[in-house]
């Protein structure tokens, strides 16, 4: 059990959606194709090599867009935990992640004890 109520659940799904539809309408705006219709990115490095003096912007544009990519497959993710029931579970060491925690971050995949290893300075 994750530790979540009905409402919390709730609420958290509720915000997860709203996330995914303003990262989708970021790429939508950003890249000019619905991601809806053609998930995966694969296809972002179309830039024309003769188009050299666009290339330093296409890549902040792609960058951005990369970015909102892996922000949305994180969100996509944690709705389809909430589909499977393992969500608010810590996907490494299992335990609830709490409602506090997935409060400020909803798609949050980590307990903090686990995130906060995972993300240890490096030096
Ligand atoms: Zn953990």
């Amino acid at each position: 059990m994750n530790g979540l109520d009905q409402e919390q659940c709730n609420y958290l799904l509720a915000a997860l959606e709203r996330t995914q539809d303003r990262l989708l309408g970021q790429l939508s705006g950003e890249q000019d194709v619905a991601p809806t219709t053609r998930p995966p990115p694969h296809e972002v490095e179309a830039s024309p090599a003769d188009n050299a003096s666009t290339r330093t912007l296409n890549e902040l544009v792609q960058e951005a867009a990369q970015h909102t990519t892996i922000q949305l497959r994180i969100v996509k993710h944690a709705l389809l935990k909430f589909g499977d029931g393992s969500y608010g579970l810590c996907e490494h060491c299992g335990v609830a992640i709490g409602y506090s925690r997935l409060n400020a971050q909803p798609e949050a995949r980590y307990c903090i004890v686990c995130q906060t290893r995972f993300e240890r300075p490096r030096r």
